[in-house]
């Protein structure tokens, strides 16, 4: 490989159940199913409400706003492309639209002493690689 080359982390694999969140992401959106019955939210996407067994859920779109439930920085990753990442931060993101609303993703510019359980985040789409734009999360302005 030659320091030109570019690394990419794993990249998303969009199924019929997921390609909703792929397609927003891509449009800046931040879209989650939600429950035409009830209103609950499902992350990750599921063909059931879990709340009231309904089937009919629709790709909604949410604020992008939440807290930080919890992190952590990974020293050792095993992807080529997170090794050359490191630190970074690899954190659980809890949704405003509702409580355990969760997202996997990673908190960007904010030092690492400065980061707090609970504190504002929201959604700030990074394109980090060619093409390939992920959903991350920054502290709120
Ligand atoms: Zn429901």
């Amino acid at each position: 490989m030659s320091g030109t080359d570019v690394l990419y982390p794993p990249l998303p694999q969009p199924d019929p159940l997921t390609q909703f969140f792929w397609d927003g992401v891509s449009e800046h959106r931040l879209v989650i199913l939600r429950c035409d019955a009830c209103g609950f939210y499902l992350h990750l996407p599921k063909v059931v409400c879990r709340n009231c067994l309904s089937t009919s859920l629709t790709p909604t779109e949410v604020s992008g706003r939440g807290i930080l439930s919890t992190w952590t920085i990974p020293m050792q990753p095993f992807d080529p492309y997170y090794q050359s990442q490191v630190p970074y931060v690899l954190a659980v993101v809890e949704l405003e639209e509702q409580p355990n609303l969760k997202l996997v993703t990673n908190i960007v510019d904010c030092a690492e002493e400065d980061l707090r359980i609970d504190m504002p985040v929201e959604v700030t789409f990074r394109e980090v690689a060619p093409g390939c734009i992920l959903p991350l999360f920054a502290p709120t302005a």
